[in-house]
């Protein structure tokens, strides 16, 4: 079996539309032969309304309650592409957190993965699912749901590439690549074809906003090939290397 980690974030699942549109891409990718665990983020705007109803009620933001209101905004999105990927023909079905289980340790609001079980999707694929969609940013810990902190759908996206080993790793997001700069910010920033991991890093430590840092960090350590590319556009994005791989180009 071949397979493929797709992870879309915010603004790529931000609308009905963008959300056929993510559907058209992934069946694209099963036409292609993948099978493909599909991540997605909450609605943009959605985790920070939850926070927000949170805090207006408590200032305690690190509850097992907290994680139960903040990880359902993914919660919506996974079933919604999975219901327009089914529309299109693509025997496709999600997979919460909890019942994958995607474990982690009881940090609420900020939890740091220690296991996902493979069998109960590997046996989805076996009996024909092509595309399992698992929401971003969404573990158990005992029972009780967790999250992995913000921007953390793309540690999920990793450690489900990783654990899978998956083919590859695609980030989709509203910029088409790593740039020198924000190319939302800066007019004449550079769009890279590869970046070390070493040097996505140091660009995260300055405050770059592409990754979440940890989701980085894995990927270096489990040599997951990792791509980050537009969802709103078809072409190939930036890829992130490893050092050894950029003195062979
Ligand atoms: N929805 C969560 C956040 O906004 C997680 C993610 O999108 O990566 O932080
Ligand atoms: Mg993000």
């Amino acid at each position: 079996m071949s397979l493929i980690v797709a992870k879309f974030g915010g603004t790529s699942v931000g609308t009905i539309d963008r959300i056929n549109s993510v559907a058209k891409r992934i069946k694209n990718e099963v036409k292609n032969g993948y099978n493909v665990i599909v991540v997605v983020s909450a609605m943009a705007g959605e985790t920070n309304r939850l926070i927000k109803l949170v805090q207006s009620l408590t200032n305690n933001c690190r509850s097992s309650e907290y994680d139960t209101v903040v990880s359902s905004g993914e919660q919506v999105t996974s079933g919604l592409v999975t219901i327009a990927l089914n529309e299109l023909g693509i025997k496709s079905k999600s997979y919460q957190g909890w019942q994958i289980p995607f474990e982690t340790d009881n940090n609420f609001s900020r939890a740091n993965i220690k296991k996902i079980k493979k069998d109960k999707l590997l046996s989805e694929f076996k009996n024909g699912y092509k595309v399992i969609v698992v929401p971003g940013f969404q573990g158990v810990h005992e029972n009780r749901i967790t999250t992995l902190g913000r921007g953390g759908s793309d540690t999920s996206a990793v450690a489900l590439a990783a654990t899978f080993k998956a083919e590859r790793c695609d980030i989709y997001t509203d910029v088409d690549g790593v740039y020198t700069a924000d190319p939302r910010i800066v007019a004449n920033a550079l769009k890279l074809e590869t970046i070390t991991f070493e040097e996505m890093l140091e660009l995260a430590s300055q405050g770059a906003k592409v990754l979440q840092t940890r989701s980085v960090a894995l990927a270096m350590n489990f040599n997951v090939k990792l791509q980050v590319l537009s969802s709103f556009e078809k072409k190939s994005g930036t890829f992130i290397i490893n050092e050894r791989q950029k003195s062979m180009e």
